[in-house]
């Protein structure tokens, strides 16, 4: 099989054998890259040269039978908001976009210890704010399943790379659902961990209670190994958990028996896609017929999920921007009369739309007087979501549900209608506000070749059940398998 048509999981077989080198999986990525991103516009930064330095290394490594690491020259693409030393990480904004960060976050060391070979930076909604990776004050990123299609956001570059056979493992974040919606609209697999299983020392904030690292890739395999090597305890994240991280590339292959899946009256309403609904309910006749017993639970409060989300993340990243001012970090306008104007100038220029709305939003829902009203509101409703969660994993191992409530929908189509565009993550916004894991696997197509995406949920730190379950179904289909006419090889 070709490269650019194998698993994470076989190549670095083949790479541990001898098959195949870095340099040849590397340059293989990197000739995808220059056939496809002209249309696909995934990458804001290619490391083409710092990456075959990389690959040579390994191969080098190996040929002198030293011990490489798991990943032993595989390409991740990593989005950019994942500081990076000596890398642009501009988080897709006009404020950042000098800043060269003197230092690796977390998961980019790990990436190093584990010999990967970053392959470049990808493209993202403003600070990760969107749902369509249209907020990039850079370019916009194509569907490559349908290039007049948004490839969902904020992460939609990660998505889009891996989707488009130009890296087969890349690295996303997930405040309210950047990962899992954008891997369902095309096509791939993404998983938010548990908040708390991977560090986020070196991740741009945008809300700090929410945010999470997370892998994509062309299959669940893949999707376990990058999380393998992410995962675990890190002293300069407080919130990081030092639990213990199982082998999740290893387990897996393991089925689950009398897998209970849970299923909530609350998601399949009025605002689903027939054709998505009717991918979801196919997907769970898979799991019955391997044995899975299928039950209805209640998540009574998930529809107050966005409403929550939208006070709690703009009142996070409103203070969690504020350091943007032209004086600690980021862009410093030009022209300006005095400090107040300086500040005012630089913000004004620097920050998009989006992240503007946020702030306003975020600073309203905080003053005084509205913060009892708002913000205290939203965190004593967030905390019923969560004992919604906790009473439905009772009954039930994992969650079942939509993705999104529509494949991708145009470029273009939502963007003046900040509420629809918020409406694209009532699916994945309790996992964030619950702090659970979440994985969106490929689990069918649209009339009109879209991708659809089935989630599943599960309690915190069971991100191993999570892979194994989405793992059962993945053997039993081949949605996984199938690439869009625009991807090379
Ligand atoms: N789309 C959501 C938002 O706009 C979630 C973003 C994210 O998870 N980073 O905030």
């Amino acid at each position: 099989m070709s490269i650019l048509g194998a698993t994470a999981g076989e190549l670095v077989k083949r790479l541990d054998r001898g098959d195949v080198t870095s340099i040849d999986v590397t340059t293989a990525y990197l000739e995808a890259i220059a056939a496809a991103d002209g249309k696909v516009n995934a990458f804001l930064h290619v490391n083409r040269d710092k990456a075959l330095e990389q690959a040579r290394a390994i191969d080098e490594k190996r040929r002198r039978g030293q011990c490489v690491g798991a990943l032993g020259g595989l390409p991740v693409a990593i989005k950019d908001v994942i500081c990076t030393q000596g890398e642009p990480t501009t988080c897709g904004s006009r404020m950042l976009e000098r800043f060269v960060p003197p230092y690796d976050a977390h998961v980019i060391s790990r990436l190093r210890e584990a010999d990967a070979v970053l392959i470049g930076r990808t493209n993202m909604d403003e600070f990760a704010m969107g749902s369509s990776t249209e907020n990039s004050a850079y370019k916009t990123t194509s569907n490559p399943w349908d290039l007049t299609r948004t490839p969902g956001g904020s992460s939609g570059g990660s998505a889009a790379a891996v989707a488009a056979c130009m890296a087969p493992l890349a690295l996303g974040s997930d405040t309210g659902g950047s990962i899992r919606q954008p891997a369902g609209f095309c096509g791939v697999v993404g998983m938010k961990p548990t908040y708390g299983r991977v560090s986020r020392y070196g991740l741009v904030a945008y809300a700090s209670s929410l945010d999470q690292i997370g892998p994509f890739a062309n299959d669940v395999g893949g999707a376990a190994l990058l999380l393998e090597t992410i995962a675990g305890h890190d002293h300069r994240d407080s919130t990081s958990v030092a639990a213990a991280v199982p082998e999740y590339s290893r387990t897996v292959e393991e089925p689950l028996t009398g897998l209970r899946i849970g299923i909530a009256k609350e998601h399949f309403v009025s605002g689903l896609d027939q054709q998505v609904e009717a991918a979801i309910r196919n997907a769970l006749e898979v799991y019955r017929s391997l044995g899975a017993e299928i039950k209805e639970v209640s998540l009574p409060h998930s529809k107050y999920a966005v409403a929550v989300y939208y006070i709690v993340a703009p009142s996070e990243a409103s203070s969690n921007l504020a350091r943007y001012d032209g004086v600690h970090y980021g862009h410093r306008a030009a022209h300006f009369d005095n400090m107040i104007d300086m500040y005012c100038a630089s913000r004004a220029e620097g920050f998009g739309a989006e992240v503007k709305r946020r702030i306003m939003l975020g600073t309203y829902a905080l003053s005084a007087g509205y913060y009892d009203a708002y913000y205290l509101k939203a965190l004593k409703v967030r905390r019923l979501i969560r004992n919604d969660f906790d009473a439905a994993f009772r009954e039930v191992d994992v969650i079942a549900s939509p993705v999104a409530p529509t494949p991708a929908f145009k470029i273009g189509e939502l963007v003046n209608d900040p509420l629809a565009m918020y409406l694209s993550d009532i699916y994945t916004i309790s996992a964030n506000l619950a702090g659970l894991p979440g994985i969106s696997i490929p689990a069918g197509f649209s009339q009109t070749n879209l991708p659809i995406g089935l989630q599943l949920l599960a309690p915190p730190f069971e991100e191993e059940r999570l892979l194994r379950a989405a793992r059962m179904f993945e053997r039993e289909t081949d949605w996984h398998r199938r690439r869009p006419a625009s991807a090379p090889g």
